[in-house]
């Protein structure tokens, strides 16, 4: 499998490229297919399996895909994390690949402040927003923009999520998003409550394990 068998645009091709990214992970070999198909995936995966670029690259195929974008229509993908190590890593390889597409990404998690974080959802507007689950919430409470538009969501590490209890906050991100979204989630292991919010939040996934 090349990167060419995904259709990707070629300035995304060319971004691979760049990064000196041989071939696709086997991870991203089974489960970008599918997610450019629209299909729901539940992807078991470590931490250094490729996971980060096999969710961000359909992302951004999905953003270039909505007819008509506008700056500070609100944000189309969210993708949730545990940590804010974590957003802070994927928000910067989020920008790595956005940057030639005009796509903004925001990064939004609990330490932060929620009001330079709300101000920068209303004034720059961003399409992809990296989060913490409680942070999200918030900012969904205090309506810091329009979450309506979101249509492409990923949990990742989930199972990270559950052991330091954001249970509740992610089983109500998932309620508080349009039920039509697509939605992603990724998991190092496997365990019952992963099973649990996969029944509640995906739609007939394509399941890959690692
Ligand atoms: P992740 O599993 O997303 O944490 O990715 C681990 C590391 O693998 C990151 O540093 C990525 O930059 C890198 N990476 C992602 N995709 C590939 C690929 N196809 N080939 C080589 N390295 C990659």
């Amino acid at each position: 499998c090349s990167f060419a068998h995904f259709g990707f645009d070629k300035r995304l091709i060319e971004a691979i490229r760049k990064s000196e990214y041989e071939q696709p992970t086997p991870i991203q070999a089974q489960a970008i297919p599918a997610i450019l198909a629209g299909r729901d995936v539940l992807g078991i995966a470590k931490t250094g399996s490729g996971k980060t670029a096999a969710y961000l690259w359909p992302a951004i195929v999905h953003i270039m895909d909505q007819p008509d974008l506008k700056p500070g229509d609100g944000p189309i993908a969210v993708i949730v994390v545990p940590t804010r190590e974590l957003a802070i890593q994927v928000y910067q390889e989020a920008k790595r690949f956005c940057k030639m597409f005009n796509i903004n990404v925001i990064c939004a998690y609990g330490g932060g402040s929620k009001w330079e974080q709300q101000n920068e959802l209303q004034k720059e507007g961003a399409e992809i927003v990296v989060c913490t689950p409680g942070r999200i919430i918030d900012l969904i409470k205090i309506k810091a923009t329009n979450f309506t538009r979101v249509s492409f969501l990923v949990f990742d590490e989930a199972d990270r999520m559950f052991d330091l209890g954001f249970e509740p906050q992610v089983m109500s991100i998932s309620k508080n998003i349009r039920p039509d979204r697509q939605c992603l989630m990724f998991s190092a292991t496997f365990q019952p409550k992963v099973e649990r919010l996969a029944k509640e939040s995906l739609c007939n996934p394509v399941r890959i394990v690692h």
